[in-house]
């Protein structure tokens, strides 16, 4: 039935067009914010309030966006194709759109996590981790986010899945973040490469097809032409 297995890496600029700014590009976050300050756990355990609040911020602002055309493309893709999302976005919008195969790399802004258990997570939709909100353990909660400096640990999963691309479709994501970015060479030889990012720099996906473009204008045509293509 599937025709082909298209593996789609995305990164915060596919949410852009949605109005969630980006951490790097122009007008990115890391403008206001140093990423020291927000996002390392040594900042959680220097300023924990200071760090729940910019999270906070974040899943409040992430209730009021919606999923632009490049995510819902990508949920239509599955008419045609097997297609595994795996996003370095810790937004929802994948999901709204009706993707349903999504591995988030960096955790989720809806989950809470435990800090003393780190496997018990908790969905807390777009409401705020608060100082003395605890897990059944006591510990205080934090965000299920993957912050600059940890393990991350869902990326042998996400080798498996680009080692099986037949297309690694690559939207939004300047590949400067590590571990992550060591997906781009992970597609087995003759998988076709095609990115999709306005910045795209061709020495970190060399052989691909790129389209300096923004993802709510690219990614549908793209979408179109592989369902018109099954194999
Ligand atoms: P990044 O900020 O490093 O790069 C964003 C990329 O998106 C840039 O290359 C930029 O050129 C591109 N871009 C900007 N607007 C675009 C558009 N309209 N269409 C297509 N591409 C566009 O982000 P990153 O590479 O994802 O890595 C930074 C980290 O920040 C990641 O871990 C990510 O989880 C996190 N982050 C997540 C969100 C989110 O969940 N929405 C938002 C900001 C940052």
């Amino acid at each position: 039935m599937h025709r082909r297995h298209i593996v789609v890496l995305t990164g915060a600029g596919i949410s852009a067009e949605s109005g969630i700014p980006t951490f790097r590009g122009s007008g990115g976050l890391w403008f206001k914010y140093r990423i020291e300050d927000v996002a390392t756990p040594e900042a959680f355990a220097r300023d924990p309030a200071m760090v729940l609040d910019f999270y906070n911020q974040r899943r409040a602002q992430l209730e009021s966006v919606q999923p632009n055309q490049a995510h819902k493309a990508l949920a239509r893709l599955e008419q045609g194709h097997k297609v595994s999302v795996v996003t370095q976005n810790v937004d929802d919008l994948h999901e709204r759109a009706g993707s349903t195969s999504v591995l988030h790399l960096h955790g989720q802004l809806r989950r809470a996590r435990s800090t003393v258990a780190p496997d018990w997570t908790m969905d807390i939709g777009y409401g705020p981790i608060r100082m003395g909100d605890t897990c059944p353990l006591g510990s205080q909660l934090r965000p299920d986010v993957v912050w600059f400096g940890e393990p991350v640990p869902a990326m042998d999963e996400a080798r498996d899945v680009v080692a099986s691309a037949d297309v690694l479709l690559i939207v939004g994501t300047s590949l400067g973040v590590y571990p992550a970015a060591y997906l781009a060479h992970d597609a087995p030889a003759g998988a076709e490469i095609i990115v999709v990012d306005p910045e795209a720099r061709e020495e970190r996906v060399p052989g691909a097809r790129i389209f300096r473009e923004k993802a709510a204008g690219r990614v549908p045509l793209l979408v179109a032409e592989l369902l018109e293509n099954p194999a």
